[in-house]
């Protein structure tokens, strides 16, 4: 569960970094100083033994100054010794080197850290060791062995537990070793580590406890996210995310889930109206059926009324099927299981044929037909677009008043075939507008319910039309009549 949680992931994975880069900067660091530390031993032990070692007095390191003697210029080595007086006597050149670690040893004397000198001759035996040396300095050997690096000069340097030592190669195939403690050094070092230690572990600490309190930050929108969901999964889709910062991406995702939330709760709503509206349309067919049929069967009825009555439930057996077949178109549209041809036709010529079907009934009303139809090409279900042109056609004569107009026209414009159907009918009132599309809605509930009105025409007007990726709108002034107009693709780009 705990690995589960984005906050303890975010945590671990923060963790992870600080403890792999402060690790890293801290061995680096150590590492740095410890090899700067014996650079500058070794090179301070190089100095002594070169000071100690050439060939003249050996120098006071510690500024007391020796014997004045003769010197050789300060750019020789030690190995130019070779050269100088003792060239051709190494018996000479030992005592001299004897004197010499005597000198030395005796300034070492009382210092603290003292340096220690030790000197082999060729064959491996002992020549002479400064006071303060340990016993038992093993000689280096020429070749240098493991631990103990040889450097282009012949010079050896190595560790032996807490000494620090460095030897050179002298006349006659002596060598010379200066080495001193490093204790105090490495009792810096360890102070230094401990040092790393405990700031890295502070920042760690830090570090840690900022990841947490950014990640807790960070996920508190979604805790909020996640139980409004459970709630809303628990039936109450009024519930909305409490979204105060909208600048973050969390809190662009709560607006987003938030208007997500709103269309499902109106799209339920819709659907709770929509079917106890299509219950209601329905019951009021089968009242019809039952309470005529039980009239009948009361009492013995004459053949004239048997036939009244079953004329009666067959109308309302009608008004059923057309119900339940504009029910089924528009489930089926909703669905987009009715597929739409993709054909071009001319929409003027459409609309004409529906005005000539619809004709009929106008002139019963005595309404005039007005066409301005010239040729408009379209795209899509000629079929289906006659569906609702004649559906418009129908309600513009049946919402007309007597001896009305109805004016039919089509234009093509950028791509787009516009059809307008104008009456000069009852209009629709401005807080019926926004509503004249949804299902079973009716400007006047029962009048249209008695004339045979579903309620569903311009419904799947818009299904149809929506589906041919279009449009329809619809303006209208109370008394004056309505326009609607029917935007589809011309099909000429
Ligand atoms: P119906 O089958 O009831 O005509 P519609 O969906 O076609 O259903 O229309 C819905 C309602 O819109 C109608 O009941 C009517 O009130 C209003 N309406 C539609 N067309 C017109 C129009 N041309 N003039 C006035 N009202 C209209």
């Amino acid at each position: 569960m705990i690995f589960k949680s984005i906050r303890w992931l975010l945590q671990a994975w923060h963790s992870l970094i600080l403890v792999v880069v402060l690790t890293g900067f801290g061995v680096t660091a150590y590492q740095v100083a410890r090899g700067n530390q014996l650079r500058r031993i070794d090179q301070e032990l190089q100095q002594r033994l070169i000071t100690a070692f050439r060939p003249g007095p050996p120098a006071d390191p510690h500024g007391h100054g020796g014997p004045p003697r003769e010197r050789p210029p300060p750019d020789r080595s030690p190995n130019e010794g070779k050269e100088g007086k003792h060239d051709h006597d190494p018996s000479g050149w030992r005592a001299h080197m004897r004197e010499v670690i005597a000198h030395a040893g005796a300034l070492e004397a009382g210092q603290t850290n003292a340096f220690y000198y030790v000197v082999w001759q060729q064959d491996g035996s002992l020549l002479a060791s400064s006071p303060g040396a340990p016993k038992d300095v093993p000689m280096p050997a020429e070749t240098g062995r493991e631990h103990e690096p040889v450097d282009r000069s012949g010079a050896i340097t190595r560790t032996r537990g807490e000494l620090r030592e460095f030897c050179l190669c002298f006349p006659f195939g002596d060598r010379a070793l200066v080495g001193r403690s490093m204790a105090p050094d490495l009792a810096a070092m360890h102070r230094l580590a401990l040092w790393l230690f405990t700031a890295g572990a502070s920042v760690l600490a830090f570090g840690m406890a900022g990841g947490w309190w950014v990640a807790t930050r960070a996920i508190r929108p979604i805790e909020a996210i996640s139980a409004t969901a459970v709630k809303i999964a628990g039936g109450d889709l009024a519930q909305r995310i409490n979204a105060s910062d909208t600048e973050s991406e969390l809190g662009r995702l709560a607006g987003v889930l938030n208007s997500t939330f709103a269309r499902l709760e109106g799209a339920f709503t819709h659907q709770v109206r929509f079917t106890a509206d299509a219950s209601h349309e329905l019951r009021t067919p089968v009242s019809v059926i039952l309470s005529q049929t039980q009239t009948a069967l009361s009492r013995e009825r004459s053949a004239a009324e048997y036939r009244e009555t079953l004329q009666a439930c067959q109308r309302a057996a009608q008004r059923m099927r057309k119900l339940i077949e504009s029910l089924l178109e528009l489930a089926r549209l909703d669905a987009g299981q009715e597929r739409m041809k993709q054909e071009r036709f001319d929409l003027s010529r459409v609309a004409r044929e529906c005005v000539e079907l619809v004709r009929p009934l106008a002139a019963e009303r005595g309404v005039e037909m007005r066409c301005d139809l010239t040729g408009v090409e379209c795209l899509g279900d000629a079929e289906r677009v006659s569906q609702v042109v004649t559906n418009l056609l129908s309600n513009a004569i049946h919402f007309n008043r007597e001896r009305g107009e109805v004016r039919v026209t089509a234009r093509s414009e950028n791509g787009t075939a516009f059809l307008t159907i104008a009456d000069t009918g009852v209009g629709i009132p401005p807080e019926d507008l926004p509503h004249i599309f949804e299902r079973f809605y009716r400007v006047d509930k029962s009048r249209s319910r008695i004339q045979g009105k579903t309620g569903l025409g311009l419904a799947i007007c818009k299904a149809i039309v929506e589906a041919h990726s279009g449009a329809i709108e619809v303006t209208s002034q109370p008394g004056v009549g309505s326009t609607f107009e029917v935007r589809l693709p011309s099909g000429s780009a």
